[in-house]
């Protein structure tokens, strides 16, 4: 066991590195190196920078300035080294596929990156005159051009910072357009159970009850229930599509002219929106609002928390009702219309201090220009004919949980397969790390047991495909063999930490480090 310089172990018990059988001296893994917190590292006195020496008594603050930073104490290498080892042990879309469902893990293409870089966008301050930043705002108000084309829907609002943030935007102005009509009474959202978490979650932060929706046998909106929930309390429905069991929803037309027949408002959270890129227009099938994840459909990276960045486009009801700023063009050029008068005076307010991520508009509008229209419809027909491919190769050893028809753009198996094995999702999911997979999407949607849910995008190659299909094949066949299922119930063997206590880690969070009180311990 490496332990810190102040005796703490540098990995928690029992979750040593290595095979059965073989232990470094060390803790390291081949050239992997064990890597402490960045506290640990370089003790207090040393710093990367040359600083002058004080000369002069700074204090101006009647002794109240603080006596040492604590800031770890390392050198340029020592910093870069500490990253660099930590990265080697994170997975990435720049390694391998990466199947996690519902989260459209593709390729970042390098000409995004590029042109994100481009001093012209990278080094703008959002303060500076607008006469200097005519070129950004026309990438905005290209990119809110085709968004809207894309979906058929007359307006966009392209601040807010992820998808999250976007269903929030999208309530607020379905509450700030009911409240115009004299319609806020209506408190009520009705979300399908295999919603994902932040549906309701964004309509309870705007203060609505959720409702669920209940799901037909074939994983889709239950018409009659609908139906039988809608009235003048309901505000709006919150309706994914493709849905998160990788399904079109077929009544998705129907479901719009009820939702409308009863005075409510048609969310559809446009995740999913790769599946259909291109060959749907969500304005066409009577959607109100969506937001659209640049980083997932647009290909803007995505992970370690963010930026994301999510517009949300607006039917015509409700684009009066957008939140500031959009771009406005004008004798002077381009602008950003910011206050509440003319065009913007019925906006709900703003989503975020300035006008969102700069970096993810370029990335996304680059992605937009290099496919064009017909590269874009490729995108969505190449997604589910991936997900299709995985869901016939896999489909005699695991069980699909809606077996009939072809899927969109993932596809979904339930745990009906490891019955009487022993082993369980979660079990799959830590083995599919020693062979060199991240895992899929497991336990969600929650309206399947033992959900396991495989997005491989348009972007991995048949090969890698195969690649993934043979490795899942030949784990479904060891988990139904007789063999010592040691290899599931104790996986990942060969990941630098094992099986951690998640729950532990959930409830009792150590999220500040001290170093006094590593001491005393
Ligand atoms: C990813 C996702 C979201 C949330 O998007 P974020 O950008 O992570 O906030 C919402 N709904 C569905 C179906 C998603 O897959």
């Amino acid at each position: 066991m490496t332990m810190n310089t102040v005796g703490r172990p540098t990995r928690p018990e029992g979750a040593a590195a290595g095979a059965e059988g073989f232990q470094s001296l060390t803790g390291a893994r081949g050239l992997v190196q064990d890597e402490p917190l960045i506290f640990e590292l370089g003790g207090w006195t040393k710093t990367g920078v040359d600083l002058p020496d004080v000369t002069e008594d700074a204090d101006d603050l009647a002794g109240l300035t603080r006596a040492g930073l604590e800031l770890p104490g390392l050198s340029e290498p020592e910093a870069m080294r500490h990253f660099v080892r930590l990265s080697q042990k994170n997975h990435a879309i720049d390694l391998a596929l990466y199947p996690l469902g519902s989260c459209t893990m593709k390729h970042n293409p390098r000409l995004n990156e590029k042109a994100a870089r481009m001093a012209g966008f990278a080094d703008l301050h959002p303060l500076q005159p607008v006469s200097t930043t005519q070129g950004a705002l026309a990438l905005m108000d290209r990119l809110a051009h085709w968004l809207k084309t894309l979906t058929g829907m007359p307006g966009v609002a392209l601040s807010p910072k992820a998808g999250a943030h976007g269903e929030l935007c999208g309530l607020l102005c379905i509450k700030a357009a009911h409240e115009a009509a004299g319609q806020g009474s209506r408190r009520t959202v009705l979300v399908p159970t295999s919603a994902h978490g932040t549906n309701p979650a964004t309509a309870a932060f705007v203060g609505y009850t959720v409702t669920e929706i209940a799901q037909t046998a074939d994983g889709r909106v239950d018409l009659a229930d609908l139906e039988a929930k809608l009235g003048d309390h309901v505000a709006a429905i919150m309706v994914t599509n493709p849905n998160t069991c990788g399904l079109f929803e077929r009544d998705i037309i129907d479901i719009a002219k009820l939702t409308h027949a009863a005075g409510a408002y048609f969310y559809c959270d446009g995740a999913n929106f790769n599946a259909i890129v291109g060959r749907v227009r969500p304005g066409d099938l009577g959607v109100d609002a969506m937001h659209i994840n640049l980083h997932k459909t647009f290909s803007t990276p995505h992970g370690g928390g963010g930026p994301g960045a999510g517009p949300v486009v607006l039917s015509a009801a409700l684009a009066p009702f957008a939140p500031a700023p959009w771009v406005v063009s004008g004798e002077a050029g381009l602008a950003l219309a910011e206050a509440a008068e003319g065009e913007a005076a019925q906006a709900f307010g703003r989503m975020c201090a300035f006008h969102g991520q700069m970096g993810m508009f370029v990335r996304a509008y680059a992605y937009m220009l290099s496919h064009g229209a017909d590269g874009l419809r490729q995108v969505a027909e190449d997604a589910v004919l991936n997900a299709n491919y995985i869901k016939a190769r896999l489909g005699d050893v695991m069980t699909p949980a809606f077996p009939d028809g072809p899927c969109m753009h993932e596809a979904l198996f339930d745990d009906r397969w490891l019955d009487g094995t022993g082993v369980t999702t979660l079990d799959i999911a830590k083995a599919m790390i020693d062979e060199g997979f991240h895992p899929m999407t497991m336990y969600f949607p929650l309206v399947v047991h033992g959900a396991m849910l495989i997005e491989p995008t348009e972007t991995e190659s048949k090969r890698e495909l195969d690649r993934f299909c043979d490795a899942l094949r030949a784990l479904a066949l060891a988990a139904k063999g007789n063999d010592d299922k040691d290899r599931f119930k104790n996986a990942p063997h060969l990941a630098p930490l094992r099986r951690l206590d998640e729950t532990l880690a959930a409830r009792k969070p150590k999220l500040a480090w001290r170093p006094e009180t590593l001491a005393a311990e």
